[in-house]
Formats: C-alpha cells, sequence, structure tokens
C-alpha cells in the first residue's frame, strides 16, 4: 500500500515551530578551537532568579535566532548563563591592553564569557562572573553599565556606526555590590568576534610568536579573508585594521561621540565600537571634551581620539613585527609607512562627514573650521546645530537656530557663509537636503535620558528604557510625541560626568 502523502502536514503550525525549536540556536565554536594559552574555559556563576530587562528579537531575527527561542524559558536561561545550548563552550578570552598609556600583561575577560558564534558573530555574557582574569573584581555587573551599554551600542548602530550590539539584558536577581548594593544584571553582547589590540599583544608581550601567527591566521580567516591573498598577509591584515578604526573614529566624531576608555584592549580589531563604560554623546561642543571621571587628564578628549586610535594602532604595528617577515629595519620602515595611511584615511572620511552634514557634496575646509569654532566659541549643541540646519526651513526651526548663538549677528553671519557655500559648490537644493537628513540625527541617545532610564532600571522599572531605545530606532526622522528627546538637558538635568560603573 502507498501512503498518502498529506500536504496539510507541513501547513501545521506545530511542526513549524517545532522544527524552529529544534535549530534554534547553533553554535560554531572556532574560538575554543584555538590553542589553550588564548583563553580558559570557564561557566558562568549561579543567578538565583534570572528576569528579562530586555530581549531583542530584531537582532535575533538578523542572526538566525528564532525570537520565540530567544523570550522562551530556554532563552533566558541561555542568557543568564545558567543553561546554555547543546553546543556553547563558554570561555574567558586572554588578553593584555595599555590603560591610559600604562601597560597591563594581563587583563582578560575578568567578567565576561564567549558563549561561541551564530551567523558568524560572537555571543558574550558580560557580567556572568569571576573567571581566572577578574583580579580583584567580582566578575559581576550592575543594572546600570547593562541599561547604558544596552541602550548606546543599539543608538550606535542605528546611527550607522559600526559597534557591538546588545542581544538581551536581564538581572540576576542577586545584589553585586559597588558603594551601595544594586540589582546584578547580565548583558548578551554580540561582536564580529572579540579580539582586540590586547589579545596581540598579549601573546607580543609574552614573546609567543606561534600563538601570535596563529592569531593573526584566525583574524585573517574569520575578519579580513581578502588580506590572505595579499603578498605579506600580515600587512594587508594591519592596512585592513587601519582603515576600519580611520573610518569608525571619524563616524564617533561625526555624532559628537566620546568614547571614553580607549586603552588597546578596548580597540576592537575588526572596527567595532566595544566597551561602553564612561561614553557620551557630547550636548555644548567643546573639541577637548571630557565626560569620564578617570580621564583627568584629556587623554581621550573628543578631539584626541584621532590621535589615540593612531597611538593604539602603533601598539598593533609592534605587535605584529614578530611575525611581519623580513630584517628587523626594514619590517621597522614597513610597518611606519603602513601606518601613515592612518592620518589620509581619517581625514578624507571626516571632511565627508562634515561635508555632508554641512549639506555639501564634498569638503569646504575653511567653513568646516570656522563652523567648530563658532560652535565652541558660542557653545553650541552638537546635536541641535545640524537637526536645526536641516530643517531650516520648517517653522520656528530657524528661529530656534538662531537662538542657539550667543546673538543674532553671529548667527546672521554664519548663515551668509553657510549659504555661499553652498550656492559657490553648485549642488542642489534638494541634493543637499538629501545628505543633511541622512548625516544629522534628530535623536541622540542624550546622557540625561539614559541617566533617567538608568535610576528608574535600577528600581526594576524599564518603560523609560525601552522608550528610549524605541525613539533611538529612527534617529534619522522626526516622530511625533518625541519633542522630550529631542531637547538638550536642562541645567539641573545636565550630566556633566559619566563613570566606569563596572
Ligand atoms: P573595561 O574597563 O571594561 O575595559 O575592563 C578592563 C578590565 O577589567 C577587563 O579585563 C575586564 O574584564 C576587567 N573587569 C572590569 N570589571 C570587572 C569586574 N567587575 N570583575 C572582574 N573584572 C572586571
Ligand atoms: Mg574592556
Amino acid at each position: 500500500m502507498r501512503l498518502k502523502f498529506n500536504q496539510n502536514i507541513l501547513k501545521s503550525p506545530t511542526i513549524i515551530t517545532l522544527g524552529k525549536l529544534l535549530t534554534a540556536i547553533q553554535f560554531n565554536n572556532s574560538y575554543a578551537a584555538l590553542p589553550d594559552v588564548f583563553y580558559t574555559r570557564q561557566s558562568a556563576a549561579p543567578a538565583p532568579n534570572p528576569a528579562w530587562i530586555a530581549a531583542n528579537t530584531d537582532l535575533a531575527n538578523e542572526l538566525g535566532i528564532d525570537p520565540g527561542f530567544l523570550t522562551s524559558d530556554a532563552g533566558l536561561a541561555m542568557v543568564s548563563g545558567q543553561k546554555l545550548p547543546h553546543g556553547a563552550d563558554p570561555l574567558a578570552m586572554a588578553y593584555a591592553g595599555h590603560q591610559f598609556g600604562g601597560w597591563s600583561a594581563r587583563l582578560g575577560d575578568g567578567r565576561a564569557l564567549l558563549l561561541g558564534e551564530v551567523a558568524g558573530f560572537d555571543l558574550q555574557l558580560k557580567g556572568s562572573g569571576r573567571t581566572p582574569y577578574s583580579r580583584g573584581g567580582d566578575g559581576k555587573s550592575a543594572v546600570g553599565p547593562v541599561i547604558r551599554e544596552y541602550i548606546l551600542s543599539e543608538a550606535m548602530h542605528t546611527l550607522g556606526v559600526p559597534t557591538t550590539r546588545a542581544l538581551a539584558a536581564v538581572t540576576t536577581g542577586e545584589p553585586v555590590y559597588r558603594e551601595t548594593a544594586l540589582p546584578g544584571a547580565i548583558l548578551t553582547r554580540v561582536a564580529l568576534s572579540h579580539i582586540r589590540v590586547g589579545t596581540f599583544q598579549y601573546f607580543y608581550a609574552n614573546n609567543d610568536h606561534k600563538a601570535l601567527q596563529a592569531l593573526a591566521d584566525y583574524t585573517i580567516d574569520r575578519l579580513y579573508p581578502e588580506a590572505g591573498r595579499a603578498e605579506n598577509p600580515v600587512q594587508a591584515l594591519f592596512a585592513a585594521i587601519i582603515k576600519r578604526q580611520a573610518k569608525l573614529i571619524a563616524l564617533w566624531m561625526k555624532f559628537g561621540f566620546i568614547h571614553g576608555v580607549m586603552n588597546t584592549d578596548n580597540c576592537h580589531i575588526a572596527g567595532q565600537t566595544i566597551d561602553y563604560g564612561p561614553c557620551a554623546f557630547m550636548e555644548n561642543f567643546e573639541p577637548m571634551k571630557v565626560f569620564s571621571s578617570i580621564d583627568a587628564q584629556g587623554r581621550y578628549a573628543w578631539g584626541r581620539q584621532p590621535h589615540m586610535a593612531h597611538w593604539n594602532l602603533m601598539r598593533l604595528g609592534e605587535a605584529l613585527s614578530p611575525i611581519w617577515g623580513g630584517d628587523e629595519n626594514a619590517v621597522a620602515k614597513q610597518i611606519e609607512a603602513t601606518l601613515a595611511d592612518f592620518s589620509e584615511g581619517f581625514n578624507q572620511c571626516f571632511q565627508t562627514e562634515f561635508a555632508h552634514k554641512l549639506g555639501l557634496n564634498s569638503t569646504n575646509p575653511i567653513l568646516l573650521e570656522n563652523t567648530l569654532q563658532i560652535m565652541a566659541e558660542h557653545k553650541i549643541d552638537f546635536t541641535l546645530f545640524f537637526s536645526y540646519l536641516r530643517r531650516l526651513e520648517q517653522n520656528d526651526i530657524r528661529d530656534s537656530f538662531l537662538a542657539l548663538f550667543n546673538g543674532k549677528e553671529a548667527a546672521e553671519s554664519w548663515l551668509t557663509q553657510w549659504q555661499k557655500a553652498r550656492d559657490e559648490s553648485g549642488i542642489s537644493a534638494s541634493e543637499s537636503q538629501v545628505l543633511m537628513n541622512a548625516a544629522n540625527p534628530i535623536y541622540i541617545a542624550r546622557n540625561h535620558r539614559v541617566e533617567q532610564a538608568i535610576v528608574a532600571g535600577t528600581s526594576g522599572d524599564y518603560t523609560l528604557m525601552h522608550r528610549l531605545i524605541e525613539v533611538l530606532k529612527n534617529p534619522f526622522e522626526q516622530q511625533e510625541n518625541a519633542d522630550e528627546y529631542e531637547a538638550a538637558a536642562k541645567p539641573e538635568e545636565a550630566v556633566q560626568q559619566t563613570f566606569c560603573g563596572t
């Protein structure tokens, strides 16, 4: 007897769900396949009562993770580190780094665990307990820094800045002790690997050239396959990393972003923004603005970021020198020559991005210089300046723009200069508008809004966090009922300093 195939069975929702559940998440563990010196296997600390803060179902979809799985009990058990799906191989990565210029020979994931890769991206739990790299720390995270990283990293992503992302945030049900007892939390971070400049430095400092070569091979294979086909793959890798860093820093500056801790262990090898500690979007423009409470010297000020990225890349060049190939003098010269491209790459990108912010096709260095100077002189809100500029024709906006300056005269004079530059460039009004609309966000993660979301979140109310994330999903589009997210902080709300909060 021949059985008749029942077509309807394919449409049965249970079968489809079952099928999805079975492939809810599939880990690849390429980092765990590297030699032992790269990491230490480690499981997460117990979390007595995990509960959701946020689940990023959009990102789950992008990664091919079933959102139904992510938000299920099994998903919660995974992102709290309590029960990992089959195939996860959790480990803490080893790395070193220069922190504020000072050398630390052994940092590593002191409060993070790499679960494995999904669709080519690392999934990492941050705040999941002690590891052999924890030194004096507890390996945990308070809810504040988790909320901060979730909001900021997703905001950077929607602005179009390369960044690690947030898949989930949960509380653990256990207090962590900072100045006071705070709810403990874990962030699930998604990144194009977690290799840092500091990872290369670790093997360089240990004189482990075999591991250094293995790390370079792994990085090329996974992140820069085109470098593998070059005559000198290590040089090509270095050149490609430089290019991405140059672009990244220009994009940070385009949005007034100050990272705050550009240590070499926080310098991502694939050019993503990583480690949202005391970072902030600047409000009143000040080229040497710093938010971080620990950056007393202004080492990582807004305007110093390209110099510091260059400094970090110099450290990477040193770390790559033993596997570069050739005699020492020639290698040093080649590293220097390759690094020289950073300035060119950065400047080109910076000039282009700011040209677009000003509604121009190509750079006008005099206009840009004058603009930044007048913004600093008049302490103008960085985001409002450009977001009003793109909406000058709208009702009332012209007046609001003029009011950003101390005195109408300076404002009118700048506008005349800008108008003239735009006319002379030959760009059409509509073309100029398109450029500005795409370059000048109306909404950024303003510090006081982030702070308010953290304060509420610390007492278990995540509504402000979710609303802020919602608004920041479309930073370039004017939204109804969102004026309060556009406005600068009132003096009593303003946040002038940010903290690592680790
Ligand atoms: P960060 O300032 O976040 O870049 O961290 C610098 C180093 O300190 C890294 O090696 C972290 O793993 C480690 N670290 C930060 N916070 C903690 C913590 N609460 N417990 C243990 N290690 C930590
Ligand atoms: Mg770090």
